[in-house]
């Protein structure tokens, strides 16, 4: 799948639309989730054009997801949910119900968050 110039991360990220931006650096940006399922809800995404974690995990360079693997873990440090526990998700194609095409992971946390898995069948 080539990537979308104007999905709604990439908007985010040149600044196009607004976000409410946690943490940034070289390679990463992260913010609150605009329709946040738990009290702590934060999208951390990388900075370039990647499409999914099989997209990232094959075409970025080594600087780019030591920088995104790092980061996730210091903003869930520095979002309060260390010791109480988050949890980490990133879709990737229909199955999962993936939105939007641009490489994101969902730190979930702030409260007992059930089971893994809604039952579906
Ligand atoms: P996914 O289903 O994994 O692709 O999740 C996409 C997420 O992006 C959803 O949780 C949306 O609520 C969130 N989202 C969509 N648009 C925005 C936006 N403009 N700012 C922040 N989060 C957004």
């Amino acid at each position: 799948m080539p990537y979308d110039q104007n999905n709604v991360f990439a908007r985010i990220l040149r600044g196009e639309i607004p976000c409410k931006k946690v943490y940034e650096d070289q390679h990463v940006l992260a913010f609150h989730d605009i329709r946040p399922q738990a009290p702590t809800h934060i999208l951390v995404i990388p900075k370039g054009p990647y499409v999914s974690y099989a997209d990232f995990s094959e075409q970025a360079t080594p600087e780019e997801i030591v920088g995104f693997t790092r980061a996730v873990g210091l903003i869930a440090r520095q979002a309060g949910v260390e010791d109480s526990g988050y949890r980490l998700i990133a879709n990737h194609g229909p199955h999962s119900h993936q939105e939007v095409p641009h490489l994101h992971v969902h730190i979930l946390g702030g409260r007992p968050l059930g089971p893994m898995l809604t039952k579906v069948d």
